[in-house]
């Protein structure tokens, strides 16, 4: 037999091994197995067994790593597709997807070699240099050796690696591969039991009875229990065993995260209003009829939807599917958590997300895959989990950009998750208030089914919304920039202060851009051939655009009013709280943005403290805007709706819609009605107009037309390269060869297949001491645009930069 098999490693290969006669009956499809590959030994995944295979030297795989597959055949499946769209080597995939810890890989290990410590004094091998000698006098301590990895972070130099290869030809160290165990392994536990009855003559101590009588009361206990209640109890136990009165078991208990929740009732009791009501049933109807079938819930927010998933989900339970539940990553709350739990029990949920330990992600992984837990809740890296019998897929919020992943492999779980359904003819449900784009053209295309809740439940009005125009706000004395809280949102502020009741500020702060805008009409400047605002550069006093590299000097005055009062936009969460303790000294504020929630538990800690009504007013950016029901919040402040409005991003008006519509949804979800006030230099932009009538079929009427003009998508895909080096003038050269290049090989498609946008410096310029350039290649057909990703790839192999794909990008930074 032999097994092809993905390994952690940058290379588009898999890998042929065989297997020996004894392991040969442990062999399946999604284990671990270890196998050595060049001079090292590495953790590799099983994908396919095979009876022949061609090839001369074909190596045994070492050892199986797991006594149950990780992963089934139609995972793999599902896995191959996501490696080949997103150019992603399949095994990295897989190292990164698998909860870390379980693999192993040799290591380098050095140690002195036999008389090396002596080398100096008998002058044997000529003087050491003070590096070489900082090495010995360290091996010197650990006769056992150090690993090469461990001595580079010790030493902490570039250049280790070569002063090891000297001092090892010069015979003063040696060095070997070492495999370390695994750093997890599942956790077994032994547990105490009484036998149902036992001799009546047998006689026990007191404390044998106290012990007796805690397991009457809890049942089987598991031994470190019995530890923390008794002490060190192994001879009384022992004692007892011997008596035969109790029995001691061993088997493998699941680590989780946290202690066990306290359950309330399972909720959901009330009756649904007609359009919660009419979705589940044409939902319901997906679910019976067992394949694959998209839906869009469009739901205002407060509409119920999370109400609906609910009872979808527990009827796919009740017919055995297996269900992956996908929400932002901020979205992720112990609060939703909790409502899960108590509709479905605990026991039925794993939870997965970047933030669990690796113990209890491995533990709950291994749980999914044999088919234990058939609820998957998680932030976008959930979507790889190996649900049996899956079902059905939830998307909330799918509109939301954290789904897209922007290192490692750029992937989009929203977009992965219509692909999984597909193959799991499973039905799939993106719910939201503000469905992207690209969504809603898939649904007037009859791609998906479409249901929309309008109204929020019990008929809780939406909160009115108040556009302020800032153009008509002056600094003091009438000059200098506009005030970062207008006249009127500052009354407000006032008033409800005085009502007792609290305040959202909102401010989008992505610092680093900084747009130029007149301050009396509002005009921003744009690039003439993207239609996107333009980057003010300082150091060189120029706009630019980061997607064709079209480049202006600052002009002196507005071409639209021709007033010279120009200026740049720039603002951060953290000014508009000193500006907003300044003008209320005395409410209590409190921020929250990335910066300020860094320590643990800290954003919890201000969600309970506004519910406890100890805030008055809370400032911050996205992290405020979702999944939060504060009813005491009756005033919500967006600050600046042009920061959003003006990034260099052709869906700068749609992220714009969405987040004013998100955030005004924020206000008034209590029973007092709620304000909203949008401060903006563009009163009359029509994103804003949108967000302000909550209207998204007329937001959609205006932006479509826009995206088809200049061949955005919908209307097209996009893949960007990422370029980077470490030296600006060669990475230049050579982003101009690889543009000369891409630009020959989409020409070579004729017609207009294809069209290469750029290369362009990247609005991040230089991040971590490289220089950036990207490269946009848009065309209709994602094949055509994959060939010729590919062939620029073999094309520029020799070049001197950094090459990254970004596979349909949804940020251009
Ligand atoms: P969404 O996900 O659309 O924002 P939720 O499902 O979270 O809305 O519902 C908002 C609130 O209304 C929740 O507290 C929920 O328990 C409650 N709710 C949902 N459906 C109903 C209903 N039919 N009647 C009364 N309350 C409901
Ligand atoms: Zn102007
Ligand atoms: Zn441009």
């Amino acid at each position: 037999m032999f097994l092809r098999v993905a390994i952690p490693i940058p290379s588009d290969r898999t890998f042929l091994y065989a297997v020996p006669e004894a392991l040969a009956g442990d062999i399946a499809i999604g284990k671990r197995v270890l196998v050595p590959l060049g001079k090292k030994l590495r953790t590799g995944y099983i994908l396919e067994k095979t009876a022949e295979a061609s090839g001369i030297d074909i190596k045994d795989i070492i050892e199986i790593l797991d006594r149950e597959p990780l992963l089934h055949e139609e995972d793999i499946q599902f896995y191959r597709w996501v490696a080949d769209y997103y150019f992603y080597p399949l095994g990295k995939m897989l190292g990164e997807v698998l909860p870390a810890g379980g693999e192993r890989k040799s290591e380098r290990w050095v140690m002195l070699a036999p008389g090396g410590d002596r080398c100096e004094m008998t002058g044997r091998e000529g003087t050491l240099s003070p590096l070489q000698r900082k090495i010995v006098e360290l091996l010197v301590r650990y006769p056992r050796g150090v690993s090469v990895n461990k001595l580079c972070s010790a030493l902490g130099r570039q250049e280790l690696r070569a002063e090891l290869r000297i001092l090892r030809d010069r015979n003063i160290l040696r060095s070997e591969d070492r495999l370390p165990g695994p750093q997890l392994a599942p956790r077994r536990e032994r547990f105490v039991n009484l036998r149902d009855c036992w001799p009546a003559e047998v006689k026990t101590t007191e404390k044998q009875l106290s012990l007796i009588r805690f397991i009457e009361q809890y049942g089987e206990v598991p031994m470190s229990t019995l530890r923390k209640t008794f002490g060190d109890c192994s001879a009384l136990v022992k004692g007892l065993l011997k008596k035969g009165i109790i029995t001691l078991s061993e088997r493998e208990v699941h680590r989780r995260p946290g202690p066990a929740p306290e359950l309330g009732a399972p909720g959901g009791s009330f009756v649904l209003n007609d359009a919660q009501r009419s979705a589940l049933r044409k939902i319901l109807k997906d679910v019976a009829a067992q394949r694959f079938s998209p839906v869009v819930l469009h739901g205002v927010t407060g509409s119920g939807k999370t109400e609906v998933y609910l009872r979808v989900i527990g009827e796919t339970l009740r017919r055995g599917g297996g269900v992956i539940v996908l929400v932002p990553e901020i979205a992720l709350t112990p609060q939703l958590l909790h409502r899960f739990q108590e509709r479905f029990g605990d026991r039925e949920i794993a939870v997965l997300h970047s933030g669990i330990a690796k113990a209890v992600r491995y533990d709950q992984w291994r749980r999914i895959a044999g088919g234990d837990v058939r609820i998957v809740l998680g932030a976008r890296s959930a979507l790889f989990a190996p649900v049996r019998d899956l079902k059905l897929i939830v998307v909330d919020e799918e509109h939301d950009s954290s789904y897209k992943q922007e290192d490692h492999m750029r992937y989009h779980a929203r977009d992965l998750a219509l692909v999984k359904a597909k193959l799991a003819g499973a039905v799939v449900v993106l719910g939201s208030a503000t469905p992207g784009i690209q969504t809603c053209f898939n649904v007037r295309h009859r791609r998906y089914r479409y249901l929309t809740m309008k109204e929020r439940v019990e008929r809780r009005p939406m909160p009115s919304v108040e556009i302020v125009d800032m153009r008509g706000e002056k600094g003091q004395g009438g000059q200098g920039p506009a005030p970062v809280l207008s006249r009127a949102l500052g009354e407000a502020i006032g008033q409800t202060l005085t009502a007792g009741n609290q305040t959202l500020l909102f401010l989008n702060r992505r610092g680093f851009h900084t747009f130029m805008h007149c301050a009396d009409c509002g005009h921003v400047f744009k690039c003439l051939n993207c239609d996107l605002t333009l980057t003010y550069h300082r150091d060189v006093g120029s706009l630019k655009c980061h997607y064709c590299d079209f480049t202006v000097l600052t002009p002196g005055s507005c071409p639209r009013c021709r007033s010279r009062h120009i200026a740049g936009y720039g603002l951060g969460t953290e000014r508009l709280e000193a500006e907003v303790k300044m003008l209320f000294p005395e409410a209590r504020i409190a921020r929250m943005d990335s910066d300020a929630m860094t320590a643990a538990g800290a954003q919890e800690r201000i969600l309970r403290a506004l519910d406890r009504r100890e805030i008055d007013i809370l400032v911050g950016t996205q992290m405020i805007t979702k999944g939060h029901d504060f009813p005491g919040i009756t005033l919500v402040g967006v600050i600046s709706a042009d920061m959003a409005l003006n990034m260099p991003d052709f869906r700068a008006a749609e992220r714009a819609f969405q987040i004013l519509t998100q955030v005004s949804g924020r206000g008034g979800r209590g029973d007092l009605p709620g304000r909203v006030f949008i401060q903006t230099f563009n009163p009359e932009h029509y994103a804003i107009r949108c967000a302000q009538a909550q209207d998204y079929g007329k937001f959609y009427d205006q932006e479509l037309p826009l995206r088809q003009a200049l061949n955005y998508p919908p209307f097209s895909r996009i893949v960007k390269l990422i370029l980077s080096g470490l030296h600006r003038e060669d990475g230049q050269a050579s982003v101009e060869r690889l543009g000369k290049i891409a630009r020959d090989a989409a020409a070579g498609l004729g017609g207009l297949a294809v069209e290469v946008v750029g290369p362009a410096e990247a609005p991040l310029s230089r991040i971590k001491g490289r220089y950036r350039w990207q490269l946009l290649i848009k065309g209709r057909d994602s094949r055509v645009l994959h060939d010729l990703v590919r062939e620029i790839l073999a094309r520029t192999a020799g070049e001197p930069i950094d090459i990254k794909i970004d596979v349909d990008p949804v940020n251009f930074m």
